[in-house]
């Protein structure tokens, strides 16, 4: 999963991710559209402008994508349903724009629509338009990508835990078969595990970053309690190893707290970690069990819990 945004931020020129990394993996490609969204954050450092459909796409194209999502507007969950309505009309052009341009354009990149909407009537008015495209355009969507959830996600009253419930139930009523589910920002380990019980079949996060960023680091088993290396300091002195990942192997407290690097390594294997753990419960069919029984420790989950078990 790579964001064209931040490439972009940094390079004037697009290159193949497969034969630069040597990557022999899927490359999905975001649209950039929730950086745009949040220019106020990002103004200061040197922001991208006038950041189009067409731009992302040779963008995605040129880092050689394998599925790229279509420019979308996230939605505010302030702001009014019909402000809101708009932004999903725009989002929605872009599919079509997308589709368009890489029809005409010969390429291997398959467009992923970004579906937003808090309730029932915005994911039907969604999925009507998509299949309407699909119909007109003699083209398939295999992967439906699902934005907007982390606001909802960060909104810790019971409307946040409400309107996420509602949104992945019209989700699953929607999403036609034989399509997969991808969740945009995931977020902590036992979030990632959350999706995946809801009925992700996909999702990205780039909270192992943003906890670096902080200073934090995230341990295996603690599913996302994170923990400011100072903390970890006082508790254990800076000489303690309190790790044995390939980060950290080397690298005491006191080296982890110096760098955001390290630390940003030590989170990523933390989450891959996890997440091999998460498929290996899968295979042995606990997933469902433990993942209850971790989500049923957090007021937010359990109230989820309570409004219905959804894909079930
Ligand atoms: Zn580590």
């Amino acid at each position: 999963m790579v964001n064209p945004y931040y490439v972009r931020q940094k390079y004037s020129k697009m290159f193949d991710l497969g034969q630069t990394l040597r990557f022999r993996g899927t490359v999905f490609c975001d649209s950039g559209g929730f950086q745009l969204s949040t220019k106020s954050l990002l103004s200061r450092k040197n922001p991208v402008k006038r950041y189009t459909q067409d731009q992302v796409l040779l963008d995605q194209i040129g880092l050689g994508s394998d599925y790229a999502a279509a420019l979308d507007f996230p939605l505010d969950p302030n702001a009014s349903e019909r402000a809101n309505m708009a932004r999903i009309s725009k989002s929605l052009a872009n599919v079509e724009r997308a589709v368009n341009l890489v029809q005409t354009l010969k390429t291997k990149a398959t467009i992923v629509p970004v579906v937003h909407g808090y309730n029932r009537g915005m994911m039907r008015f969604v999925f009507q338009r998509l299949e309407r495209l699909e119909k007109e355009l003699s083209y398939a969507f295999p992967l439906i990508a699902v934005g907007s959830l982390v606001p909802l996600y960060a909104d810790r009253s019971n409307l946040g835990s409400l309107r996420l419930v509602h949104a992945f139930q019209a989700l699953l009523e929607f999403v036609p078969n034989h399509r997969a589910i991808h969740v945009m920002g995931a977020g902590s380990p036992l979030s990632m595990r959350f999706y995946y019980w809801l009925g992700a079949q996909s999702l990205d996060t780039r909270s192992w970053v943003t906890n670096a960023m902080f200073g934090k680091i995230v341990m295996p088993g603690s599913q996302g309690g994170r923990i400011h290396t100072s903390k970890l300091i006082a508790k254990f002195g800076p000489k303690a190893n309190i790790c044995n990942c390939p980060s950290c192997k080397n690298s005491n407290l006191r080296n982890l707290s110096m760098s955001r690097m390290k630390r940003a390594a030590h989170n990523a294997f933390t989450y891959l970690r996890e997440f091999k753990k998460i498929r290996r419960e899968l295979r042995a069919g606990t997933f469902e069990e433990n993942t209850v029984r971790l989500l049923k420790k957090r007021v937010f989950f359990r109230r989820i819990i309570k409004v219905g078990s959804l894909s079930k």
